[in-house]
């Protein structure tokens, strides 16, 4: 069967930025499973692999609208050291924990820590990249009822 929506799919997959630095890879692991049509890959990843058969391979490039965003200068935010009093190991990269005026969570991102202040960004770290994959599709298969139901692939002994 080809990658269809409702399929489960299981890539290898190489990705690389403008600058053709690997970003990220599954190479020396699993293959990545995800459920096709269900939003768990980014919207330009999904379209692209559609119709594709196992043991076929593709290069695909995928511009930030329709990947991890485009870049929103002002997500970026320099705050106080004080407000993140109680965080060990402050570290530049490091994901944390933010809240909106109306207390809704949201992920920031540590970009630069200064002498009094630190500046986070809101941004998804590759938001504003154009995303250069690689993959290689290793298996399709129909969906459980199970995970058609939850949106996301079941594998082993997992069953949440
Ligand atoms: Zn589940």
């Amino acid at each position: 069967m080809t990658v269809k929506k409702d399929a489960v799919v299981e890539m290898h997959y190489t990705l690389k930025n403008d600058a053709g630095d690997i970003i990220d890879s599954s190479q020396g692991k699993e293959p990545m499973p995800f459920i096709q049509g269900h939003g768990n890959i980014i919207p330009g990843l999904e379209s692209a692999l559609e119709g594709m058969k196992v043991g076929e391979s593709c290069d695909v490039s995928v511009n930030p609208e329709e990947g991890y965003g485009v870049h929103h200068p002002e997500a970026i935010q320099e705050i106080p050291m004080e407000a993140l009093q109680g965080i060990d190991n402050l570290e530049i990269g490091m994901q944390l924990q933010s809240q909106d005026e109306q207390g809704n969570p949201f992920a920031v991102h540590v970009k630069e820590i200064n002498e009094k202040t630190v500046t986070i960004d809101a941004n998804h770290p590759l938001a504003g990249e154009t995303l250069h994959f690689n993959v290689s599709i290793e298996n399709v298969r129909e969906a459980t009822k199970d995970e058609l139901d939850h949106g996301h692939v079941h594998s082993g002994s997992c069953s949440h």
